[in-house]
């Protein structure tokens, strides 16, 4: 391949997967990784886990070691953000330090944890959750005996509430919909998910705002819902989704509609430009609709396969979505993309630990989820990667091996 510098904007997973591939695809030009945090590429899930709970240092995320990260003879920027893009001229605009030249630019921008537009919600006490740092400030607020209220019952609002029971915190959840995780899984999943939150102590407000919050006397918090309720807590977490930094793109004049709009080769309207990870929104063949989609695995695939792109490498990213989410004792996962105009096959007892929602098309099937089974959905993934149809009875029948399938 012809290019000499590639930049990379964003040193988080997608940006870190980029880099490296780079070099892993024997890329021997220049590398610019700029990163507007002080750290190197590091992956987010255990913030709301196990580094939120104090069962793991924040350092066990780092994607790299930093010594293997060093050998890698990247030209990292770290506390460094990137102010604009000039098109024409082929540079990238920093906020310290001369512009840089790129021959070819990866956007890994990720996103921003959204802020309730409400009084109050600067406040001190009111959290948000995407970095570190946030993580860090979290967890200290974080005590036994303390009450924590959650604004938002998607993965983040839910995952903090399970750490923050374990860590023996009374836990409020608010959630604005009448149901919780009701963008991503289907009704009989988010019944799953409030019976588990309920019967863990925490007390789920579904169908409400939360309008205000204010300081009070006893040196809390206090937030008033849409309906007038009042509910007193210690600390705020507020957790209702993500927005996509995709500023630069816009401000570029590249095509962008809620994140960077690329192609299954991560290419923005812009060849020399590609974007991957939470900033990307592009045609996912599963979900058969344009799409961003915020997740780990995500992160990773597009990440490398931008990479490849930059290097002139064939590539067709369309991975069957895969996404995780570990609450109390349970590991969930979900691949595919469930829907609800699918048909529901329930294999197991749904009352109990374990047991998996397939969902079929044509009688095919396209997704599954399910929580602690992790081996019924390893074969899951391969039924709904080979589009395989199923006899619904037989796939429902927990006597009938998945294997025969
Ligand atoms: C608390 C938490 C828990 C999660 N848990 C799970 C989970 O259990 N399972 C799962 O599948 N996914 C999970 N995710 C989602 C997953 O972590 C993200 O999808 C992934 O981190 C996205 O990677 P990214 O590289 O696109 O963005 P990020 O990791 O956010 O990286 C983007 C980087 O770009 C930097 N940046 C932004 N603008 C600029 C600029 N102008 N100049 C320079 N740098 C800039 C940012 O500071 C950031 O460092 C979780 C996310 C969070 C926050």
């Amino acid at each position: 391949m012809n290019a000499e510098t590639i930049v990379i904007v964003g040193a988080g997973q997608a940006g870190g997967w980029a880099a490296q591939t780079l070099r892993s695809e024997g890329f021997r030009g220049s590398i610019i990784l700029v990163g507007s945090e002080p750290h190197r590429p590091y992956e987010r899930p255990p913030l709301s886990k196990a580094v939120l709970s104090g069962d793991a240092h924040a350092d066990t995320t780092s994607l790299v070691k930093p010594e293997a990260f060093d050998l890698l003879n990247i030209d990292w920027r770290p506390n460094v953000s990137a102010t604009a893009i000039d098109r024409s001229a082929k540079q990238l605009l920093l906020m310290h330090g001369a512009p840089v030249h790129y021959d070819k630019l990866i956007l890994c921008s990720g996103g921003r944890a959204r802020r309730l537009n409400i009084p109050g919600a600067d406040l001190p006490g009111v959290h948000t959750l995407r970095s570190i740092e946030d993580a860090a400030a979290l967890g200290a607020a974080l005590r036994p005996g303390r009450r924590l209220l959650v604004v938002g019952g998607g993965w983040i609002g839910l995952e903090v509430a399970a750490t923050a029971r374990k860590k023996g915190m009374d836990v409020t959840v608010v959630e604005a919909m009448g149901r919780l995780c009701e963008r991503t899984v289907p009704p009989g999943m988010s019944d799953y998910l409030l019976d588990l939150h309920t019967s863990h102590g925490v007390d789920v407000v579904l169908g409400a705002g939360v309008n205000q919050l204010a300081r009070n006397a006893q040196d809390g918090l206090t937030a008033t819902l849409g309906d007038g309720r009042e509910i007193d807590c210690d600390a705020v977490l507020v957790g209702v989704g993500l927005v996509a930094n995709d500023e630069l793109a816009r401000e570029a004049g590249l095509e962008c509609d809620g994140g960077v709009l690329v192609d299954a080769q991560c290419r923005s309207s812009d060849p020399d430009i590609l974007a991957a990870g939470d900033v990307a929104a592009w045609h996912c063949e599963w979900a058969g609709r344009r799409m961003r989609l915020e997740s780990w695995q995500n992160a990773q695939e597009q990440g490398i396969a931008a990479a490849r792109t930059a290097l002139g490498i064939a590539v067709n990213h369309q991975p069957l979505p895969w996404f995780w989410s570990d609450q109390y004792d349970v590991n969930l996962q979900i691949f595919g993309m469930p829907a609800l105009s699918h048909q529901m096959v329930v294999r197991g007892d749904r009352n109990s630990k374990s047991f998996v929602m397939f969902f079929l098309d044509e009688g095919k099937v396209v997704a599954a989820l399910g929580p602690n089974a992790a081996k019924d959905l390893r074969f899951a993934r391969r039924l709904i990667e080979r589009r395989t149809s199923v006899d619904p009875d037989r796939l429902a029948d927990t006597a009938v091996p998945l294997a025969k399938f």
